[in-house]
């Protein structure tokens, strides 16, 4: 593993890119990013001069402690929201709106209740114009994909809290235009075991189908777990105060040596970049 504490590492693409994607170099460029909020004290500054390069079917976990301005770059990449200050680039485009070409997954799963597992991850697709077998086809593919073959046709209330969250990250994963996946601390709110379980569907998932993660966290042992690379935001108003490329093996072991090393590395870090 490498860590650089200048700024952000400009990783090579992980491959080349698919002929119906754009030849961009980065999926995401995001150069110059400063957001305020208009508080009842005043303003909040959530992020000042925040830099990042994204490379295509890079899994990247965003790692900060809790108010550093995480989700607020994830809001901005949704398209949801516009930086006060620089630009953000999908795929060398100037983000300005949401679109079908990025896949949202947030702590709570939000399934719809009346759908059953299969037409809940069938939804997107089916609204992405594709036609009726083929949306079953591919929503029963990720399914298999993240272990829900046999609770492809249960409701949301017959499925266990951890089983929703799959259908969640199989929904996402399931678009055929995902050039990028967003990920808000996803299973932040399920147990350490359940936890666990999640992270391993989630690596399968992209070993089985690579795709661009921006994944949020502020949980060091996920980040180590997931991560190609992590970039570890400052405390508010957060920037990318420095970044680790992560060399481990998957599937990964939490256990390794390597593993225990770079966490007690990341803490450190964690408690250098707070000081600041
Ligand atoms: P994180 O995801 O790292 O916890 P956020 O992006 O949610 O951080 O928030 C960054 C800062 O901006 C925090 O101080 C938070 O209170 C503030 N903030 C976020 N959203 C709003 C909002 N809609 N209005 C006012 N302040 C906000």
């Amino acid at each position: 593993m490498s860590s650089n504490e200048s700024g952000p590492l400009l990783a090579a693409p992980a491959a080349a890119a698919p002929s119906n994607v754009s030849c961009a170099p980065f999926v995401i460029e995001a150069s110059g990013v400063s957001h305020a909020y208009e508080g009842q004290t005043g303003w909040v500054h959530a992020l000042e001069n925040f830099e990042i390069k994204i490379a295509r079917n890079e899994f990247l976990c965003l790692l900060g402690p809790s108010g550093c301005g995480k989700s607020s770059f994830l809001r901005m990449v949704t398209g949801l929201m516009k930086p006060l200050e620089g630009e953000i680039k999908l795929n060398g485009t100037r983000i300005e709106k949401p679109g079908l070409d990025r896949g949202i997954v947030f702590q709570e799963p939000a399934l719809f209740p009346w759908l059953t597992a299969l037409r809940n991850v069938a939804f997107g697709l089916e609204m992405s114009g594709m036609d009726r077998e083929a949306v079953d086809e591919r929503a029963a593919e990720v399914l298999r994909i993240v272990g829900l073959e046999s609770a492809m046709h249960l409701y949301p209330y017959q499925l266990s809290g951890g089983m929703r969250h799959r259908v969640a990250v199989a929904r996402a994963w399931a678009l055929p235009d995902a050039s990028l996946l967003l990920m808000d601390e996803p299973f932040s709110a399920i147990d350490a075991v359940n936890r666990m379980t999640l992270q391993k569907y989630l690596v399968d998932a992209w070993l089985a189908e690579p795709r661009t993660v921006i994944y949020v966290t502020h949980d060091i042992d996920e980040a180590v777990y997931l991560a190609d690379r992590i970039a570890i935001m400052t405390p508010s108003p957060g920037r990318v105060g420095s970044t680790v490329q992560v060399d481990l093996e998957r599937p990964r072991d939490r256990n390794s040596d390597a593993a225990t090393k770079l966490r007690a590395e990341l803490t450190g870090t964690m408690h250098r970049l707070g000081k600041h």
